[in-house]
């Protein structure tokens, strides 16, 4: 019998059911919101990133079309090529005003910022420092890059300091790497810390922001502004998709970094430029996050209301700590949060199971929105005693 060189896809996939980490996708047919329709059910959407409920918003809406009556379905080429239109340039300046930066750069997504930014920024001589945690994109860019990657546990600065005491002078640049808003967890990365750490060993710090934006920060620029940091040395990397409602991502910070990346960042040289439909509506978003401050003080309020209702009436959840809108509790294994996310599903309440191998330990992830009134957020907390699930 000739040999099969594809036969080992039926195998691994099988592997992957039996460890009950197979996933599929599920069809959600209306506008995003704080309901929705989920394969034909009306469901309580627990489950966005859209953390203003933006993405249904009609401004955002009338902005994507008529940009696209404007300019087009696509922008048809590489920026540095036929790709490039003032609507680009006028997000990235608004950007780049919302986080105080000299400059901005737009990618085709955070995904790609991300990888990017950082293949761009350190090479085959350099040395990352990765959180343990931090999102795919940022553990790809690093081995994208070619540099020496070291991972040190989540949150653990004397780890990251006893590796760059022993490490950092075999290396010509290093950089460390963090989710600012961790997105698995909810926490956060200690940012002034990371900052104080970064000057002291001579490093490049790039946090991903991509959880912060609009949501973090008294005028919605994120962790970096939460923090108290606004104005310091350092890559800032945030997406378009998330609390902004659209599709994309973003660099911010110094006019040379900008500048570098325009020439050098292989995932925004080499791809088609943002369509004039993502660009006109995260443009809109931006506008918003900065002249309705009101959004966020509602989403703070429901995270508040949430997690007070969670600790009176069900203290034996396991909540992971958050700082965020990003709230997670943890079950024994990834059956039990198949399990649970189904029950959940079946009360009306869309809060998927999060598993291995995205996170270390199987768990429910609950997002809050702006838009999620009382009584969605009670109908959770009543889901959740109802099944006896935890
Ligand atoms: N960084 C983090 C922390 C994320 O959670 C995500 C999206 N899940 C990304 C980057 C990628 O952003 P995008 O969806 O715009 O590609």
């Amino acid at each position: 019998m000739t040999p099969d060189p594809y036969a080992w896809i039926e195998e691994s996939l099988a592997t992957i059911h039996r460890a009950d980490w197979y996933r599929k996708v599920q069809t959600l047919s209306d506008r995003p919101g704080a309901t929705v329709v989920l394969a034909g059910q009306e469901v309580i959407n627990f489950a966005s990133n859209d953390y203003l409920g933006l993405a249904g918003d009609e401004r955002l809406i009338a902005a994507a079309t008529a940009a696209t009556r404007e300019l087009g379905t696509g922008s048809t080429g590489s920026r540095l090529l036929s790709g490039h239109r003032q609507l680009h340039r006028d997000l990235e300046k608004a950007i780049a005003s919302l986080k105080q930066t000299e400059d901005a750069i737009v990618f085709s997504s955070g995904y790609l910022a991300n990888l990017g930014a950082i293949a761009a920024v350190v090479g085959k001589r350099d040395l990352i420092l990765s959180d343990q945690y931090n999102h795919s994109s940022l553990k790809n860019g690093a081995i994208l890059s070619g540099a020496t990657i070291r991972e040190y546990p989540h949150c653990d600065i004397l780890a990251l300091k006893t590796q760059l005491s022993q490490q950092r002078q075999n290396y010509r640049r290093c950089l460390i790497i963090t989710d600012s808003v961790f997105s698995m967890d909810g926490d956060l990365c200690p940012l002034p810390t990371l900052l104080a750490i970064a000057e002291e060993f001579n490093c490049m710090l790039l946090v991903d922001e991509a959880h912060a934006t609009g949501v973090m920060g008294q005028t919605g620029a994120g962790c970096v502004e939460f923090f108290g940091c606004t104005g310091k040395q350092l890559i800032q990397i945030g997406t378009l998709s998330k609390a902004l409602g659209s599709l994309g991502g973003y660099v911010a910070g110094d006019a040379h970094l900008i500048d570098f990346l325009r020439n050098r960042a292989p995932t925004w040289i080499y791809t088609t430029g943002l369509s004039p439909a993502d660009t006109a509506a995260a443009l809109a978003a931006i506008y918003i996050v900065q002249q309705e401050p009101q959004r966020r003080t509602q989403l703070w309020d429901n995270v508040d209301y949430l997690k007070n209702l969670m600790q009176q009436q069900l203290p034996q959840l396991k909540l992971l700590p958050t700082e965020s809108p990003i709230l997670c509790f943890q079950l024994p294994s990834p059956t039990d949060a198949l399990q649970v996310g189904k029950q959940l599903k079946d009360a009306g309440i869309f809060a998927p199971a999060i598993r291995p191998p995205t996170v270390p330990t199987s768990r429910i992830r609950i997002s809050v929105m702006a838009t999620h009134q009382t009584k969605h957020i009670e109908a959770l907390i009543a889901a959740l005693k109802n099944r006896n699930l935890v």
